[in-house]
């Protein structure tokens, strides 16, 4: 399997040769050539595995320059009940990622079980012992850049602690996480993690990022990497759990479910896209959005429009606050049929900050034939569907869960299973549970108190050079 650039002006690369890298050499986004199609015979031969195996299935059709015996072994290593060891709501956690039952034909898919409580987990967690190995195989090594407002950079940090040949530099927002979040990553003693606390909000520190990813020379010369959601090996171990949830609420290869996707910067759900693609049943992907809806005013109007993300409070859904989703170029590349000349072009625009506008194209017309359908969620009706769950389900969910329950209950179908993806777990959003239950989320136990723990952390400005002489000073 090669992968080819979006744009069409990279040379096809292996997988491994991507893995460590961010976009293509021309500004693209990297995709398999062409995607793996899954006959009858392996669905049913799929719907028997135990989730490493069902892993390793999938991953193996995408990634065939390690050896077989290896990948089975770091997917074996990774998808373990120890891993995931969160699970809620009575589910199995030798399932890695089980269903709740909200009533017949109504689901969530719990993705949250991994060590930081957020579905990020699912993917970063492959990624830390896929780096790790490559990078022995080559005796290299990586120092890793980031900037998070929360979710991905705990999921970061989990994933590579302790690592060989890898060493972790986050930025975070001083003070505008909550103390859970911050306690997550700042409590974490591994010397390979570092996190610097800048003063100033996200967008500075994800300036800054951009600012030392923009000169070449550092970038070469300290073997600056990142984990950010455009990495193609993120997208693909995320394929595996619409696989597992198709199974879960089916019982024949003859049936078709529905996903319902809070999303942001389109990673989970182009890897929902993914797997339709290779033939997996699903009759409608739900995109939910928050107040940030570029990507629901898409697939209502084929106008894209990126713009300044409005910063949703902290009982909203801070992971889905985006102004340009990173991903989308994905699957828009699949809609154009696979013409880079037209991602060229239409990027063109949305590089300048400009829109662009599909409704009037042949490509419009193609949509209906990817399953997709969208709407948004706002924050009077997230607290409402935290509400709804709670007293009609007793079940307990968090914001983002939240928007995509809202979007997925006007979006049902007859007969067809509705699977809600649950991307994180209420115990990180309490001030949202207090706000809509008037209770506390139950946290898991081996969680408990960290916000007690010594934690290890530098404040520093917003000053790239200053940041550079952190970096320099101890990779
Ligand atoms: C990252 C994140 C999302 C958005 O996922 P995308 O892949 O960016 O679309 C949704 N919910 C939570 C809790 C997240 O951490």
């Amino acid at each position: 399997m090669r992968y080819i650039s979006t744009r069409g002006q990279s040379a096809p690369q292996a997988f491994c040769d991507i893995l460590l890298g961010g976009l293509a050499p021309d500004g693209g986004l990297y995709l398999p050539e062409s995607y793996p199609q899954v006959t009858r015979a392996e669905l049913d031969a799929w719907r028997q595995l135990a989730y490493a195996d069902l892993a390793y299935e999938i991953l193996s059709r995408f990634i065939t320059d390690i050896p077989s015996a290896d990948l089975k072994a770091l997917v074996a290593g990774t998808y373990t009940p120890e891993v995931y060891c969160h699970a809620r709501n009575g589910g199995d956690p030798g399932q890695i990622t089980p269903l709740t039952r909200l009533e017949d034909g109504l689901y969530t898919q719990e993705l949250s079980n991994g060590p930081t409580l957020a579905f990020k987990d699912m993917a970063m967690q492959l990624l830390g012992n896929l780096f790790e190995y490559v990078l022995d195989r080559r005796g290299e090594s990586i120092n890793i850049l980031g900037a998070t407002s929360g979710d991905t950079g705990s999921a970061a940090e989990y994933a590579m602690r302790g690592k060989h040949n890898v060493k972790v530099f986050m930025l975070s927002p001083d003070g505008k996480m909550s103390a859970f979040q911050r306690a997550q990553m700042y409590s974490l003693q591994d010397a390979n993690i570092f996190n610097i606390a800048v003063r100033g909000m996200f967008d500075d520190a994800q300036d800054i990022v951009k600012a030392v990813s923009n000169d070449a020379e550092f970038k070469a010369k300290y073997k600056i990497g990142a984990v950010n959601s455009i990495n193609w090996a993120r997208v693909a171990a995320q394929i595996v759990y619409y696989f597992q949830g198709y199974f879960l609420a089916t019982r024949s290869n003859d049936e078709q479910v529905a996903f319902a996707v809070p999303s942001g910067n389109f990673g989970n759900i182009c890897a929902g896209h993914v797997a339709r693609m290779m033939g997996l049943p699903i009759a409608r992907l739900v995109l939910a959005t928050n107040e940030n809806d570029v990507l629901d005013e898409f697939f209502r109007t084929g106008v894209y429009r990126p713009r300044t993300s409005v910063e949703t409070s902290v009982t909203s859904s801070p992971s889905m606050d985006i102004s340009k989703a990173s991903n989308f170029e994905r699957f828009v590349f699949d809609l154009v049929g696979r013409d880079p000349a037209v991602v060229r072009e239409l990027w063109a625009k949305v590089d300048k900050g400009e829109a662009f506008d599909l409704s009037a194209t042949v490509h419009w017309k193609k949509l209906p034939d990817f399953g997709f359908v969208s709407g948004r969620s706002t924050h009077k009706d997230r607290i409402a569907a935290i509400r709804l769950a709670q007293g009609r389900y007793n079940v307990m969910i968090d914001t983002h869960t939240a928007d995509g329950l809202k979007v997925a209950l006007e979006n049902r179908q007859p007969g067809v299973p509705m699977i809600v993806l649950e991307t994180a777990q209420p115990a990180k959003f309490e001030e949202a549970i207090r706000e809509a239950l008037g209770t506390e989320p139950v946290r898991p136990a081996d969680l408990a108190g960290i916000e007690s723990l010594p934690q290890r952390v530098v404040v520093m400005a917003p000053d790239a050079a200053a940041i550079k002489r952190f970096i320099v000073e101890r990779v």
